[in-house]
């Protein structure tokens, strides 16, 4: 890049394409924080479940059906290890994973002791199905533990074959709804969802699991805590993964918004699946933007199209991202992982790109992303 001043002195004959790019998060302005950045400093009280926490922690769980507990922690990938860990499985076993997921969701089955054991996902959903686990039990080459079933891109999937398969199993499942705030409302599973920047309702850095299983949840809370336990006596091997009060702040000036920002969402959503309706090679995922919200847009293309259709997209300075990659299972950092058949995980590493979006995404940005995809995937 040059810099601006070179820029100046010798300025192009064309002029550049301005970028559109892949995200443009945004979080609570400094005027909706204020009311509870003073109440933080009339408390005095910064961390370790002071007043604004307690509060965020009460919105979330009202969010869910009754009896549901929510505890927040550092993060999704946090809260996702410490969930399996206070699940207390058996050291070294193997927990089943989506090949097609974020690296998050694999390095959290490795913090808390256990290997990642990738399984195909299905060709339209993009989730893991409960046949691909059952038959997977049968070949294992070592002892299940428990499954990770995720919400791509915050596409929920139906718990109750899930339930069914844990009563017959004894497999534990946990849900990875990293993205998916907006459209979990049970935790008949356990459920761990971010608040990453980058996530539909940001604060920064954070997340949290929500659970019916009382017990499950104060041992995660304890684990986010040094093993605390209503005295300062350590419990357990554990460590420290609280949310500040500033986070807390964050946090409730974000749900105040939510509301209006939720329909912001659903809006560009709908304005970009509208401006593509003639193109039948780009494939939403099922209710993407109309039954729920998600911060990202991730397309289906025909097969081995990804790459052709990027090409052209950055030509027309359209900034794409392959969101998963190629699949979670082709990082080096996971290369000596076992894995069964992935055949649709490879498709669709070759299929899926991330479109821009954004909440604020404008009819013009909307008609240049269609354009450039129009141009594009002949
Ligand atoms: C974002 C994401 C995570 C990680 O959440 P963090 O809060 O960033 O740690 C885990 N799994 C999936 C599927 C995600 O999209």
């Amino acid at each position: 890049m040059f810099s601006r001043g070179f820029a100046r002195s010798s300025a192009p004959a064309v002029k550049p394409i301005e970028p559109l790019v892949i995200a443009r998060p945004e979080l609570p302005q400094a005027e909706a924080l204020l009311p509870y950045l003073r109440r933080i400093d009339a408390a005095r009280w910064y961390s370790n479940f002071g007043p604004l926490l307690t509060e965020f922690e009460a919105r979330l769980t009202a969010r869910f059906e009754p009896d549901t507990q929510v505890v927040t922690c550092a993060n999704g990938t946090q809260g996702l290890a410490l969930c399996l860990q206070a699940l207390q499985l058996a050291p070294g076993s193997l927990c089943a994973v989506p090949a097609y997921t974020f690296v998050a969701t694999a390095h959290a089955v490795i913090s808390a002791g256990l290997i990642p054991y990738f399984l195909d996902v299905d060709p339209d959903t993009w989730t893991l199905q409960p046949h691909t686990v059952r038959e997977a039990l049968a070949h294992a080459p070592a002892p299940v533990s428990a499954v990770i079933l995720v919400a791509p891109f915050g596409l929920t999937p139906d718990l109750a074959p899930w339930l069914e398969l844990r009563e017959q199993t004894g497999v534990q499942v946990v849900v990875d709804a990293a993205a998916a705030f907006d459209a979990v409302h049970s935790a008949a599973l356990p459920t761990v969802v971010s608040l990453h920047a980058t996530k539909v309702l940001g604060i920064g850095e954070g997340g949290f699991l929500a659970t019916e299983d009382h017990r499950l949840a104060q041992r995660v809370r304890q684990l986010t805590t040094f093993g605390f336990r209503g005295s300062r006596d350590s419990q357990m091997p554990a460590t420290n993964a609280k949310l500040s009060e500033y986070a807390a702040a964050i946090g409730l000036a974000a749900l105040d918004a939510w509301p209006h920002n939720r329909l912001r969402w659903l809006r560009a959503a709908q304005g970009l699946r509208a401006a593509t309706t003639h193109l039948p090679q780009v494939a939403f995922q099922p209710g993407w933007g109309l039954s729920w919200a998600t911060s990202v847009c991730s397309v289906q293309l025909p097969d081995g199209m990804a790459a052709t259709v990027e090409r052209g997209l950055s030509e027309q300075g359209v900034e794409t991202r392959r969101w998963w990659g190629l699949g979670c299972q082709t990082n080096p950092a996971f290369a000596d992982c076992p894995r069964g058949d992935l055949t649709q995980t490879d498709r669709l590493g070759q299929a899926v790109i991330g479109l821009p979006f954004s909440i604020d995404l404008d009819h013009e940005q909307i008609s240049r992303v269609a354009a450039a995809l129009a141009a594009s995937v002949d």
